[in-house]
C-alpha cells in the first residue's frame, strides 16, 4: 500500500516565533508510529551552480539536509511564469541530485469549465515524463491542486478529486510503468481543512494532501491523521 503523505506548504508565511510554535505543536502531536517528518524546499533551480542570483541549487538543499522540494506549484506557474518545460528540467535536476519532488499540477477554473482538466494535467505530466526515466518516478509525489481550489475555501468534492486522481493513475500506467501506477502517490491540495480531509482521504486514489493555510494552524495535526 502507498504510505499516506501530507505536506504543509507554508508559502511565504511565518516568522521565527510562529514557525517555532508550529514545530512545537508537531513535535508534541500524537502521530502514527511510522510517521516520518521532513523539511522540503519550495523551489530549486535547474542548473548546478553559477551566476543565478536569488536561486537555490540542489546541492545547497542537500547540504542543508533537505531531501524534498516542491516544484511546479501554481503560484510559481502563474505569478512567476514558470513553464512546463522549465518545471520539468528542475524536476530532473532535483531527482538526479538526490532530492525527491512534490510535483504540482492542476487546472484553472476556466480550463475546468471548458472540460479541459484531464488534458491540462496530462500536458503537465507529459512535460516531466520527457525528462525522467521510469525508475525516477519512485522519487516523485504528484500533487493535484486545482487552481480554483487554492486559497479560496472552495475544496474539490470527493468525486472531483477522485476522478482526476484516478485519471492520473491511469496515465502513470500508460505513460510510465505498471510499477509507477501502483506506487506513485497522488495527493490532493486546495482548501484542505480538518473538516473536509477525512472524507477526501476515504477515496482510493487520494494518497494524502498538500495543505496551505491550514498547515499554519494546530489543526494541521488532524489533517496528518486524516486516515487514522
Ligand atoms: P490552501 O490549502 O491554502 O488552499 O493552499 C493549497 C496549496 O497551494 C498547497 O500547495
Amino acid at each position: 500500500p502507498r504510505q499516506f503523505f501530507v505536506g504543509g506548504n507554508f508559502k511565504m508565511n511565518g516568522v521565527a516565533q510562529s514557525i517555532t510554535d508550529i514545530v512545537k505543536n508537531l513535535n508534541g502531536a500524537k502521530l502514527d508510529d511510522t510517521t516520518e517528518i521532513g523539511v522540503a524546499a519550495q523551489n530549486v533551480y535547474d542548473k548546478p551552480n553559477g551566476a543565478f542570483t536569488g536561486e537555490i541549487s540542489v546541492e545547497q538543499l542537500r547540504d542543508n539536509k533537505i531531501n524534498w522540494a516542491v516544484i511546479g506549484h501554481s503560484e510559481r506557474r502563474v505569478i512567476l511564469k514558470e513553464s512546463d518545460e522549465f518545471i520539468a528540467r528542475k524536476t530532473k535536476a532535483a531527482i538526479e541530485g538526490g532530492v525527491s519532488v512534490i510535483f504540482c499540477i492542476g487546472e484553472t477554473l476556466e480550463e475546468r469549465e471548458g472540460n479541459q482538466t484531464i488534458e491540462v494535467v496530462t500536458r503537465q505530466l507529459n512535460a516531466v515524463a520527457k525528462e525522467l526515466s521510469a525508475e525516477q518516478w519512485a522519487k516523485v509525489v504528484i500533487a493535484y491542486e486545482p487552481v480554483w481550489a487554492i486559497g479560496t475555501g472552495k475544496v474539490a468534492t470527493t468525486e472531483q478529486a477522485q476522478e482526476v486522481h484516478a485519471a492520473i493513475r491511469k496515465w502513470l500506467g500508460e505513460a510510465i510503468s505498471a510499477q509507477a501506477q501502483e506506487n506513485v502517490r497522488v495527493i490532493y491540495g486546495g482548501s484542505v481543512s480538518e473538516k473536509n480531509c477525512r472524507e477526501l482521504a476515504t477515496q482510493p486514489d487520494v494518497d494524502g494532501f498538500l495543505v496551505g493555510g491550514a498547515s499554519l494552524k494546530p489543526a494541521f495535526v488532524d489533517i496528518i491523521n486524516a486516515r487514522i
